[in-house]
């Protein structure tokens, strides 16, 4: 599996930023998880976006599906251009709450909405695709997602705070994709459904990953402040999330 970092900031894109998105591809699939603020002009670089297989979403909130809209008229234009048949709308995965988001989804022939919960288990392409819902958010759905392929496994954790049970769901995988929306030092007193780096990085030591993603970081981080701090709990492979950034699973 080969996996390109779209967008990585939160809770907005930086100068030449974008907020999450990750394009993950094999032989035969290319999808796309989550489709925030920016990720379109980095696909862009990487795959026209009528070669896309599907777009996974996470949960509704805004830095993860900025971009959704705008990807839904570029699929458009394509199918009038003949690049993308009309009988093949792009699927979305997506939570079944709110279910006032859910309508956006569908649009024209561009797009079809699949609801998906954390029994929910996918195949696309060679693909195969479960979930499990995290602790974030005010109420609605936050799906991390576990992605099975030729013996590899990547588990994308979405946004996550410290009462997430991950031991079944990603221990020993080959890539955590954890977010790590705080250092130390700017972590508020309550836990609000994120972690901190340092959070992030021993949560991936004891779960035995063999790589580790740092993601959902604030654009004005300095990377060697997430690294020193991830260092301190992280003795394993770690990387620190970058517009471009392809990790070989
Ligand atoms: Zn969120
Ligand atoms: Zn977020």
């Amino acid at each position: 599996m080969h996996l390109t970092v779209l967008g990585f900031q939160s809770p907005y894109p930086g100068p030449l930023g974008a907020t999450p998105g990750y394009l993950l591809q094999t032989e035969g699939t290319n999808l796309l998880l989550d489709c925030g603020s920016g990720v379109l002009s980095q696909l862009a670089r990487h795959l026209p976006v009528y070669e896309l297989d599907a777009l996974l979403l996470s949960h509704y909130h805004h830095d993860h599906i900025a971009d959704v809209g705008v990807l839904q008229y570029g699929l458009m234009v394509h199918q009038i251009f003949g690049q993308r048949a009309k009988d093949r709308p792009l699927p979305i995965y997506a939570p079944a709450e709110p279910a006032g988001k859910t309508e956006s989804l569908v649009y024209r022939e561009a797009t079809r909405f699949y609801p998906v919960e954390e029994e929910s288990r996918l195949t696309i392409g060679d693909v195969q695709i479960s979930f499990l819902r995290t602790d974030h958010g005010d109420g609605d759905p936050c799906y991390a997602m576990r992605l099975d392929a030729a013996g590899k496994s990547i588990v994308y954790g979405a946004d996550s705070g410290p009462g997430t049970d991950w031991s079944r769901f990603a221990s020993e995988v080959d890539l955590f994709i954890c977010e790590a929306t705080y250092l130390e030092r700017t972590k508020p007193a309550q836990p609000n459904g994120h972690l901190s780096v340092k959070q992030a990085a021993a949560t991936a030591e004891k779960l035995g990953c063999r790589s580790l993603l740092l993601t959902h970081l604030f654009h004005e981080y300095r990377e060697e402040e997430v690294r020193a701090e991830a260092g301190e709990y992280r003795h394993g492979i770690c990387h620190v999330a970058k517009i471009g950034l392809q990790i070989e699973v």
